[in-house]
């Protein structure tokens, strides 16, 4: 554990602890933050006192990632919600702009030394060890995955820092240089696999004992972890992070059965209905959407923040002593759609073709009939067949018999050969729109 004391802390402690952060915080979201001195005043809170604790917490109004655009749009470069002097900024990161224009993502000192603590934590969990070598993939650019390598220095791991895109360094640095580990996405480790036969260089050959994935889901379905384990005879642990709040938030332990919640001190997180915005309680097998209240947070605290992030909730004891929760990510809003009524993540058709493993490669792409998330006809799944692997009616209806089964939606399985579906190096786009009427 990287922080032993912390994580073995009981619930209630840990309470009482954020209660006090809490009520800091927003003494000085009042006293320096004007977008959410407004919006609290706006929503009938006038000053922290109107607020209450964190009990009342689910009264207060949501934060959108549209607001913070909005606001860094009126007030430029960082919006109205920043409530450090721009002296006072030490880092300036951008999210990706996937989902609109790009943001500015501002931190102070303090802020970025609470990033590399609640990573070092998570990765601590998630396998990263002092004196481990390990390969990290994340380039040193404009997004926050840069700030990892802050967190693997504070852990005292011997970094190999190679970035996206330089496979060849990637291998050669387990072949000379022995490296143990590698943080990576889940999808570039399923690249690495193919990249490997291709060549004829068997993947267990090179060494590497753990896969720290992060970025996207994927890391925590079963078959595409089996399918990483096996190849390279490693552990395969997820991470989770979110810009707006740290690198890397959650971490998985040994256990494997969900990332524990590594941001005790600094951030609360709530559980909420993502359609009614209603909170959940943090009971075992719970599903929701995740949602962030910085507690100590200098240049661009966040209050409520919607992640989009849906997860499923693990509230068993577990055997690494850790008493934080554990949650699995199930997919992103972004990436849902609504099949009928059904909701659908690509990553769980994903998941139940990389069952039929023998058959197919495990990449697919899902071609919806019309744009929008909303889809009245059954979307198209593409899926790779394994090479040597001939389209055959009989394992189409198969593979949509178990679709429909598991996931309670019609889709009609199209089959593509081997190697037409493009691989990633960094994150994979599992819908495809162009077809899209
Ligand atoms: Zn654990």
């Amino acid at each position: 554990m990287f922080d032993t004391e912390v994580e073995t802390r009981d619930e209630s402690a840990q309470r009482e602890r954020d209660e006090t952060a809490f009520s800091d915080q927003l003494e000085y979201l009042y006293r320096n933050s004007p977008f959410y001195r407004d919006k609290l005043t706006a929503a009938g809170f006038c000053d922290p006192g109107a607020v209450g604790g964190l009990a009342r917490l689910g009264a207060l109004p949501f934060t959108t990632k549209d607001e913070i655009r909005a606001t860094q749009a009126e007030h430029p470069p960082f919006g109205a919600h920043l409530a450090a002097t721009p002296e006072e900024v030490r880092r300036v990161y951008s999210t990706s702009g996937t989902t609109g224009e790009p943001c500015y993502i501002a931190v102070t000192g303090p802020d970025l030394k609470a990033w590399q603590r609640i990573s070092a934590r998570s990765y601590t969990a998630a396998g990263i060890s002092a004196g481990q070598r390990v390969v990290l993939t994340y380039n040193a650019g404009p997004f926050v995955a840069g700030a990892v390598m802050d967190s693997f220095a504070l852990i005292g791991a011997t970094i190999i820092p190679v970035g996206s895109g330089n496979t060849e360094r990637v291998i050669r640095a387990f072949q000379r240089l022995s490296a143990e580990a590698i943080a990576c996405t889940p999808s570039y480790a399923l690249y690495l696999i193919d990249w490997c036969q291709e060549r004829g260089i068997d993947p267990a050959s090179l060494g590497v004992r753990r896969f720290s994935v992060a970025g996207e889901p994927g890391g925590g379905e079963t078959a595409i972890r089996e399918r990483i384990q096996s190849a390279f005879g490693a552990t395969v642990n997820e991470a989770m992070g979110i810009a707006d709040v740290s690198p890397s938030i959650w971490g998985e332990c040994h256990e494997q059965q969900g990332m524990h919640w590594s941001g005790r001190d600094y951030v609360h997180v709530e559980l909420i209905d993502p359609g009614t915005g209603e909170k959940i309680p943090w009971t075992d097998g719970a599903e929701g959407e995740l949602v962030y209240t910085a507690l100590r947070r200098e240049a661009m605290p966040i209050l409520r923040l919607r992640s989009r992030d849906r997860v499923v909730v693990n509230t068993k004891p577990c055997t690494c002593g850790r008493k934080s929760v554990r949650v699995r990510c199930v997919g992103r809003t972004d990436d849902l759609l609504i099949v009928r009524g059904v909701n659908l993540f690509p990553t769980a058709v994903r998941s139940v073709v990389h069952e039929f493993g023998d058959r197919v490669s495990g990449a697919i792409l899902i071609r919806p009939r019309v744009r929008g998330i909303r889809q009245d006809r059954p979307p198209t799944v593409v899926v790779e067949l394994a090479e040597r692997v001939t389209p055959d009616t009989a394992l189409a209806t198969e593979i949509e018999t178990a679709i429909r089964a598991k996931l309670v939606v019609s889709t009609k399985v199209e089959f593509v050969e081997h190697g037409a579906i493009p691989r990633s190096e960094y994150k994979i786009k599992l819908v495809d729109f162009s077809a899209a009427g």
